[in-house]
């Protein structure tokens, strides 16, 4: 069933800690094609909870190449919103308050990264050992802020990937959402983010697949509904390898610069999703009735737990 109430609302949520390049316009061009398809709301949010990472003059270039492709957004740091500030360095405040929530589920860690390198067996994410869970064993030194998770399969239907179950014990174990130098965890970040936000579709790169688990233990633990998940195959380069800016991927500004059309650089994203014959170029308007065609399990607005291949 439709729920009628409650528009759609997604979120575009790069980290500036470079410029923009295709991978993110893929990101952005679903996120904006399952929103309006469904008649929704997009909200612009610049994760620079990481402070040190990021650019200074982020959000202006970011808005700048995505205006540019033909996007726009309803909510965002530069058109504000109900639900502003959309920067995270200005959003500190509900992160603080909710590990206050979280209460005596958080645990002081003084382990160092060597030390549980140097535990680790096999490949992979590294698993935390529980150290540090009756108390911190050096308080002497800085520690980080975990949280206890305890065994338990999580099980969720994503939008692209299907059904998927985990337990994040055995995955990632108690894992951090302040560092040791007091930043933030993008795991505790997003989460209190999109739940503030009202964010009901989640669509974001496969790479984030694996943070979904322990993103779902949070949204139980700050009592809130969780939203539809979709992670998109990441585009790649020519090669294979990921677009990354420091191996040298071509930003979208650089692009502009040199004089290329941004209806032929989003046709080609669009190709590779499937919506349209290499070759063609197009705005984001031009791709919606092929995005109800070739991606319909993206419209589903139902129970997250559910299959959307099994939804009217
Ligand atoms: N800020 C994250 C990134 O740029 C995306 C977070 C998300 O979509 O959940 O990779």
């Amino acid at each position: 069933m439709e729920d009628i109430q409650q528009p759609a609302r997604g979120r575009f949520a790069p980290s500036p800690t470079g410029l923009l390049h295709l991978g993110h316009a893929q990101t952005m061009l679903m996120n904006w094609l399952q929103v309006r398809a469904m008649g929704g709301q997009l909200v612009l949010r610049v994760e620079d909870v990481d402070g040190g990472r990021c650019r200074a003059d982020a959000d202006a270039a970011i808005a700048r190449d995505l205006r540019w492709l033909g996007f726009d957004w309803d909510e965002g740091p530069d058109v504000g919103g109900p639900h502003a500030p959309y920067r995270q360095s200005e959003r500190f405040d509900r992160y603080r308050a909710a590990l206050e929530t979280l209460g005596d589920r958080l645990f002081a860690c003084s382990c160092t990264r060597k030390e549980l390198s140097a535990l680790a067996t096999g490949e992979g994410e590294q698993r935390y050992p529980g150290i540090c869970r009756g108390g911190a064993t050096r308080p002497e030194r800085p520690s980080s802020l975990r949280v206890r998770v305890d065994p338990g399969l999580i099980s969720w239907c994503d939008q692209v990937v299907g059904p998927q179950s985990e337990d994040p014990s055995t995955v990632c174990g108690d894992f951090i959402l302040r560092t040791k130098g007091g930043d933030f965890a993008y795991q505790l970040a997003c989460v209190v983010d999109d739940i503030a936000m009202g964010i009901t579709h989640v669509l974001r790169g496969e790479d984030l697949l694996s943070s979904t688990g322990r993103q779902l233990l949070l949204y139980g633990w700050l009592g809130a509904a969780p939203p539809r998940f979709a992670h998109v195959p990441l585009r790649r380069e020519v090669d294979g390898r990921r677009l990354e800016k420091r191996r040298g991927s071509r930003a979208i500004a650089a692009m502009r610069d040199a004089g290329e059309e941004p209806r032929v650089l989003l046709g080609a994203v669009a190709a590779d999703l499937g919506l349209l014959p290499p070759g063609e170029a197009a705005s984001p308007h031009d791709l919606l009735p092929a995005f109800r065609r070739v991606w319909p399990g993206l419209l589903g607005r139902g129970d997250p737990a559910r299959d959307p291949a099994t939804e009217a």
